[in-house]
């Protein structure tokens, strides 16, 4: 009982200090939101606190003042690349949706934020006459999520592209170049704790027609082979370098596309999307099925399967 009451008091305080220093910062703070109505998978637990800053400046002084106080944060862009489970998360959603600022572009380079949506940056891209992000145009996420993990599609990498690199530090917005970063499949040296500001791309320059024609030719291939208007989280396991065969057909190869965990389904359409469906689907569901896949792959080929999409644990 008494640790109980220790455990209540602690966070009666530290969401005093939250409120303080969201009301100090000009910064929208929400209460009361569900992972479910912030991932693309639409399930998910309750999550203590949501703050949406609409600025690099203002991002880089709330995680420093955050920090400061001892509180954990972790930062979300669309929500199109993780999986929260489904207990309550006692720490702050820092999310940067708002900090979707118009691009500025100088030449063949644009300065972005990471709240910018990444489909738009690619039309925006496009309609200037440069090309390097074409191909990344049907990924849903923001900026700093493709930052992040380094998202790409159709033979393109963000991190290809991106000549410099703005984080928070210290309280303040601090630029560094991408080559200190590691850009690898779906992987970047970022470690937790780093706050992705914005960055900027150097692109290069082609005729506007061509490159909207290679973005209509990404999103058709797209279109057919991945399932559209559902919610998923794109594919759910890397590719495994020891294998010549994709992992969405070694998962079909089993037979698993259609295979059902309460409200988590093997999409028929893509077998390494895991799609969910129903008010009643759990994060539990996806998981479970998750796990499945990932055993049946192991006893058939011997292939520890790596996640792509990011569990998170409210524990
Ligand atoms: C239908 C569909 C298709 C997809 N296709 C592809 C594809 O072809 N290629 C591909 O690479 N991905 C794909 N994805 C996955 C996903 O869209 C990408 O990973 C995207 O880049 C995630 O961006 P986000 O803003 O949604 O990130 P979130 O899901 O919000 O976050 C993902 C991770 O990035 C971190 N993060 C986000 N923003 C920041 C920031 N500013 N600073 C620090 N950390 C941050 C989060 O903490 C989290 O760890 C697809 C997803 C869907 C639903």
């Amino acid at each position: 009982m008494m640790v109980v009451e220790d455990r209540d008091s602690e966070l009666t305080q530290r969401d005093a200090a939250i409120e303080s220093i969201a009301t100090g910062l000009g910064v929208r703070a929400e209460r009361g939101k569900k992972f479910a109505e912030l991932t693309s998978l639409r399930v998910g637990g309750a999550i203590d606190w949501v703050l949406s800053p609409q600025t690099e400046e203002q991002a880089a002084k709330l995680v420093y003042e955050l920090e400061q106080n001892g509180i954990a944060w972790r930062p979300l862009g669309s929500g199109s690349n993780v999986l929260a489970d489904d207990g309550e998360h006692h720490y702050v959603i820092v999310s940067l949706k708002e900090l979707k600022a118009d691009p500025i572009f100088d030449a063949n380079r644009v300065s972005i934020s990471a709240g910018y949506s990444l489909p738009r940056l690619c039309v925006d891209a496009a309609r200037q006459g440069l090309s390097g992000i074409e191909g990344l145009n049907g990924i849903p996420g923001t900026v700093g999520g493709a930052l992040w993990m380094n998202a790409g599609a159709y033979g393109q990498e963000i991190g290809t592209v991106v000549e410099t690199i703005r984080v928070a530090r210290d309280g303040r917005v601090h630029e560094m170049p991408a080559s200190e970063v590691q850009w690898n499949y779906r992987h970047t040296s970022f470690r937790e704790g780093e706050l992705l500001l914005g960055a900027t791309l150097r692109l290069h320059p082609d005729d506007p027609n061509s490159i909207a024609e290679r973005m209509e030719k990404a999103k058709s291939q797209r279109m057919t082979t991945q399932p559209h208007g559902t919610r998923s989280a794109g594919c759910f396991f890397k590719n495994a370098p020891s294998s010549p065969i994709g992992t969405g057909k070694m998962i079909d190869d089993l037979g698993m596309k259609g295979t059902r965990r309460g409200g988590a389904v093997v999409s028929p359409k893509h077998a390494n999307f895991i799609v969910t469906e129903g008010e009643d689907a759990k994060a539990a569901d996806a998981l479970a099925l998750a796990e499945e896949i990932r055993e049946r792959v192991k006893r058939e080929h011997g292939i520890d399967l790596e996640y792509e999409v990011e569990l998170w644990s409210s524990k």
